[in-house]
């Protein structure tokens, strides 16, 4: 208990200058706009958090200050009037308090797990991870290192080359010896090895039985060789090989299948709401899924449903039966005549042990029903499985099977979602149409499933290079939609542009075998400078795309209003 209250403590540490910028960002906006009334509210519970979890975690001068700014705002929250002059200046100032108090805390709180010699890792930047090519990890942290074994020079600096395009870091080891200190020192994503090493045809094989299989239990082995016999791939099956490849290496196969090996631990963090009328129970499960990974959102106060609904997108609620103004079979009623909510899965969480009631619930909505007190363990467990079938149902429908993209409509969906938070937060979001270039050729030419594979490729470096919170669906055939949330048309055009270079260096393979390269062309509009709504934004961009076609292809054109209207060009 002592141990995980330590480590909620230390996530609360590093959280918390983040909670405090959006205090800020908040604290600005109702400001600009002298907000009084309902419209303070959610600052206030913003703020009420922190006096709660401050006191909770070991930071009481977090909480006091925390507690005054509350205060001020709960004041604001139920005044028919907006705040004067002074009034603003006190929360302005309570504000900066809280602020002090909290960077003291987080010092001593650093330098308190520093002396214990556990250090806190400070959280990758957004911006890190958006160019992420550079590093090898992934936006999950997870290795991107692959150890090759290949004498051939000129064939080693191809592969290394072409798998960095995809954001891999290529080590080169060249005996057993190499790879398992490689091993012990960072766990690989995969091994690559050679089969014809100098002086020895099946030096690959020698070479890799001499690997320690403990060290090398969860590292995918993959095997490349010119021979396709079957003896060399029996042999390869025997060695404990995961894959085998043929050369000439086809970059877009390897790489699909070294992505599923990510795979897993790419997968977004799951996202429970709790609807519960009490704080303390709300907040120990809530502290209990976050410990395990799960992400989750707190409602004690069912009336505010619909905007948590659409803001957080449950995969998963948690509902309590019995709360102050509405039962949560009702609340299931509610969430169920929504189509976007029709099958987010719904698990009542509470102490009614009659099984007749239990049914009942189920009957309004829910999908399952647990009983208080609950372990730990069972909850975690009964949540994330539910999860998972949820997300398999959801890929079904949302999915394009070729890319594993959101579809048409739903990236629609999900802009106008995006552009809404925008909204809220006064951040600009960037929208790009991505279309590649004279695509009908390389299908003329090589055929329909060798285009197939080109749109793959694609899609791998999109996912790759942008980060977990950014958008991409497939928008039409060759056609793709990405949005940049909180970034500017020039930052957005920035990253898309080392995706336009690198994407250009891909080595494409045609069924037998000879290479050509594609490129693709795109436009970019920002919210709010070229449009508000999605539809506007894809208009705008679709006519920025447009020009750089017409410009000659291989390139990216930002919209600008003038243009857009006909009016006149960028300088
Ligand atoms: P531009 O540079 O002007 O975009 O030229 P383009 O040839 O790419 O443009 P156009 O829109 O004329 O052709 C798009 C082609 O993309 C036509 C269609 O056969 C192909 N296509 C669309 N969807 C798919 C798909 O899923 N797989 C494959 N292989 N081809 C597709
Ligand atoms: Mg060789
Ligand atoms: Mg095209
Ligand atoms: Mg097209």
């Amino acid at each position: 208990m002592q141990d995980l209250l330590r480590q909620l403590s230390q996530d609360f540490a590093r959280q918390l200058p983040e909670k405090l910028q959006e205090v800020a960002a908040m604290l600005q906006h109702m400001q600009a706009t002298n907000a009084f009334g309902q419209d303070v509210f959610k600052l206030y519970r913003a703020v009420h958090s922190l006096t709660g979890s401050g006191a909770t975690f070991g930071m009481p001068q977090v909480s006091t200050c925390a507690r005054a700014l509350e205060l001020q705002l709960r004041g604001l929250s139920e005044s028919d009037k907006p705040a004067d002059r002074a009034l603003w200046q006190a929360i302005e100032s309570d504000f900066s308090a809280l602020r002090q108090a909290a960077d003291v805390a987080i010092t001593s709180w650093a330098n308190m797990e520093a002396s214990k010699s556990s250090a806190i890792k400070s959280p990758v930047p957004a911006a890190a991870v958006a160019e992420g090519a550079e590093g090898a990890v992934s936006a999950k942290g997870q290795s991107r290192t692959l150890v090759l074994v290949e004498d051939d020079v000129a064939l080693a600096r191809t592969l290394t080359s072409q798998l960095e395009l995809y954001g891999y870091k290529v080590a080169m080891a060249y005996s057993a010896a190499e790879v398992n200190v490689m091993l012990k020192q960072e766990m690989p994503l995969a091994l690559l090895i050679d089969i014809m090493l100098p002086h020895d045809v099946n030096g690959g094989f020698r070479l890799a039985r001499g690997i320690d299989q403990e060290s090398r239990r969860h590292v995918p082995m993959i095997f490349m060789s010119a021979r396709h016999d079957l003896q060399a791939r029996l042999e390869s099956v025997r060695c404990g090989a995961d894959a085998f490849f043929v050369k000439p290496i086809d970059i877009t196969h390897l790489t699909d299948l070294l992505e599923s090996y990510l795979g897993d631990s790419q997968a977004e963090a799951c996202r429970v709401l709790i609807v519960e009328d009490s704080e303390v129970q709300a907040t120990l499960y809530s502290e209990t899924l976050r410990h395990a990974g799960i992400e989750t959102e707190i409602l004690t106060d069912p009336i505010q449903l619909e905007g948590v609904l659409n803001r957080f997108m449950p995969e998963l609620i948690l509902m309590d039966m019995y709360m102050p103004g509405c039962t949560g079979e009702e609340l299931a009623r509610v969430i169920r005549q929504q189509e976007a909510f029709v099958s987010v899965p719904i698990v009542f969480l509470s102490a009614e042990k009659d099984f007749g009631r239990q049914l009942m619930a189920m009957t309004s909505g829910g999908d399952d029903f647990l009983t208080k007190p609950i372990e730990a363990e069972h909850l975690i467990l009964a949540i994330k499985n539910r999860v998972n079938r949820y997300r398999v149902l959801r890929n079904l429908m949302e999915r394009d099977s070729l890319t594993g993209l959101l579809h048409h409509t739903k990236s629609k969906e999900q802009l106008d979602i995006e552009l809404a938070r925008a909204q809220r937060t006064q951040y600009p979001l960037s929208l790009a149409m991505i279309d590649l270039d004279l695509f009908k050729q390389v299908n003329d030419r090589y055929g329909h499933p060798v285009g197939d594979r080109v749109i793959k490729s694609l899609v791998q470096l999109l996912r790759q290079r942008l980060r977990v919170t950014d958008i991409i669906g497939r928008y039409g055939g060759e056609e793709f939609l990405a949005v940049f949330t909180d970034t500017s048309a020039i930052a957005a055009a920035k990253v898309l542009n080392q995706i336009r270079i690198s994407f250009s260096r891909v080595v494409q393979y045609a069924g037998d075998m000879s290479e050509f390269y594609v490129t693709f062309s795109a436009g970019i509009a920002e919210y709010p400078i070229t449009g508000s709504t999605g539809t506007d934004l894809i208009q705008a961009a679709d006519e920025a795309l447009y020009q750089a076609k017409a410009k000659g292809r291989n390139r990216i054109v930002i919209s600008d209003k003038e243009s857009v209207d006909g009016a006149g060009k960028r300088p």
